[in-house]
């Protein structure tokens, strides 16, 4: 069952708006476990995949496969990503970055993820 989104959650998954940099809960949040869909619950990253972009957004390098959808957008160049099953937006892709080997940077905002501990 999706869960009920507050006025944040609202602004970022539904009308594909950014939280605030360095105020999201999952910012510098480095514990074991997935992040999933804030709305629907799919599991979308995994801890290992997270690392310290220092630009204020939870940041991975990675997702679990097949979680989400990333669509370019021609306006700024960038691509979005957000989720394969409930559509909500998460934030945004970039390659071609040097934070980790895989040179990914998946910038994700805090009010779009949940988190279980493993
Ligand atoms: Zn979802």
């Amino acid at each position: 069952m999706w869960s009920p989104l507050d006025h944040l959650e609202r602004f970022v998954m539904l009308k594909k708006g950014t939280e605030t940099p360095f105020t999201g809960k999952y910012n510098l949040h480095f514990e074991k476990g997935v992040y999933r869909c804030k709305q629907c619950h799919k599991p979308l990253f995994e801890s290992d995949s997270k690392f310290d972009s220092q630009d204020g957004w939870p940041a991975f390098d990675e997702v679990i496969p097949g979680s989400v959808l990333e669509q370019k957008i021609p306006a700024n160049e960038q691509t979005e990503v957000s989720c394969i099953n409930c559509k909500g937006h998460l934030g945004y892709v970039k390659n071609g970055t040097t934070f980790t080997q895989k040179n990914t940077h998946y910038s994700v905002n805090s009010a779009a993820l949940d988190f279980v501990a493993n």
